[in-house]
């Protein structure tokens, strides 16, 4: 496995749109083992192959120590709204923004042999999915930075941190950027 250079925002790759994986090969093990061990070594929740220059639509997502290989990824069923704040291995933390995610999703996916892979995905796991998958679509967080509508009230500024479990983590029970920016003491937010 090797560490690959992770591309930052401003390079023209991360904004074109991926290709779908065809051929499930060597190739393809060792561009996941590199994206994985690339993760590990950012402290990221998640990697997608254009992040180290490789346009083609597979994802990683690292959740609760678990990690997820999600090759050619669709989500479906998506449900609910979080908002919450996060961050981008290749963007510069300083930017950091809240983003409105569906709380609840379906990810129909690959594994690296090409075996069909379903994933009901809920909470933050089903963030770090949407995250990667825009990724793939050549679309940063950033370009969806959530802005409170003037007239929002609580109730209608469609956090669900309630829904979340006891456990979850202050990014994901807050609405306020700066919970993460300053309360991120190594939790990995990241993709
Ligand atoms: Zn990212």
């Amino acid at each position: 496995m090797a560490i690959r250079n992770v591309l930052k925002e401003g390079d023209e790759l991360l904004r074109k749109r991926s290709k779908p994986v065809t051929v499930f090969d060597e190739r393809l093990a060792i561009l996941l083992d590199d994206m994985k061990e690339t993760m590990r070594e950012e402290n990221g929740a998640g990697i997608a192959a254009p992040q180290v220059g490789v346009l083609r639509r597979a994802v990683i997502i690292d959740y609760e120590g678990e990690t997820t290989e999600l090759i050619n990824p669709v989500i479906s069923n998506e449900d609910g709204v979080v908002i919450a704040a996060e961050g981008c291995l290749s963007v510069d933390s300083k930017k950091n923004c809240n983003v409105a995610r569906p709380y609840k999703l379906t990810c129909t996916a690959q594994d690296r042999d090409g075996k069909p892979v379903v994933i009901e995905a809920e909470g933050w796991k089903a963030r770090i999915i949407c995250h990667e998958v825009d990724h793939l679509n050549g679309i940063l967080f950033i370009d969806k930075a959530y802005k409170e509508p003037p007239n929002a009230t609580p109730q209608n500024q469609g956090t669900k941190a309630s829904d979340e479990p006891p456990n979850g983590t202050p990014q994901n029970q807050g609405t306020e950027a700066g919970d993460n920016a300053d309360g991120n003491k190594g939790k990995k937010t990241d993709g």
